[in-house]
């Protein structure tokens, strides 16, 4: 316990947590939803810049449901992975054809750890939801690897007496703001005790890290997202355009053909 008689990670959280990020003033499913499809690829900063916009635009499932795909898949800019931005407009289109599925994964690329964020966020239920920051955090205060399993029990272990949303927050903020990949700032670490890795001078980097993504620069991916780029500016003469890039974003439903025009869908 601090002084003041708070948990020490409670207090930390409650001082230095990063409250000032768009989507934790709400609690509303659906825009907890769309950060969190926006977080799986995309840094945090970035997606700070763009969800306010986005929320404005399409604030409810039924509102994207009854845009179209494109004007999604323009909305979503230079996020990156923009098959996120399809599938979450068939996800509103689900929503708002069925309501909500009592299980979330259900939903078009909805995996088990953003079901398991919203259920914490939103719903205040005690769900794990294990993501990159708090899987560096845990497996460097066990300093071993851990299976999911072993992670979620060292995440409420770690949390204690946090549970639900301000544990799964309070962890993430200090995986993103102390426990960094590269520096951690151990000293100042509210979890510092019983941490296998605050006393190791060699931080082991393998820890929790997240599988570095392909580079983008010279890579198909970054093909695709020019010849995205050029649509989002309106349709275009197919054979002015990159016909590989163009015949992947057409066969991911990201563009379509319309005589000799491309365009978004
Ligand atoms: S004490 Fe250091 S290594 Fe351990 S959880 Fe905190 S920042 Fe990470």
């Amino acid at each position: 316990m601090t002084r003041g008689g708070r948990p020490p990670l409670a207090a930390w959280y409650e001082r230095h947590g990063r409250h000032d990020l768009p989507w934790r003033a709400t609690r509303d499913r659906w825009a907890v939803l769309v950060s969190e499809v926006m977080l799986q690829q995309t840094q945090v900063g970035r997606v700070a810049a763009v969800w306010p916009d986005f929320m404005a635009r399409f604030p409810t499932p039924e509102a994207m449901a009854a845009a179209g795909a494109g004007e999604v898949i323009a909305a979503w800019g230079r996020l990156g992975y923009p098959r996120r931005a399809r599938r979450l407009w068939e996800t509103a289109g689900q929503i708002a054809a069925g309501g909500w599925p009592d299980d979330l994964t259900d939903l078009p690329g909805v995996g088990r750890y953003t079901a398991e964020a919203i259920a914490a966020q939103v719903d205040g239920q005690d769900a794990p939801a294990i993501e990159t920051n708090i899987r560096r955090v845990v497996e460097r205060r066990a300093g071993r690897t851990l299976t999911p399993a072993e992670a979620a029990a060292a995440s409420r272990d770690a949390g204690r007496p946090l549970t639900g949303r301000d544990r799964l927050l309070a962890l993430m903020d200090v995986g993103a703001v102390l426990c960094r990949p590269r520096d951690p700032r151990c000293p100042e670490c509210p979890l510092k005790p019983g941490c296998a890795t605050a006393a190791s001078p060699i931080v082991d980097p393998a820890l929790g890290r997240r599988p570095r993504q392909p580079a983008y620069e010279g890579s198909f991916r970054q093909r695709r997202g020019r010849v995205l780029a050029e649509l989002r500016a309106g349709p275009r003469p197919s054979h002015a355009l990159d016909a590989a890039a163009l015949a992947a974003l057409v066969e991911d439903g990201l563009a379509t053909l319309d005589g000799p025009l491309a365009r978004l869908p």
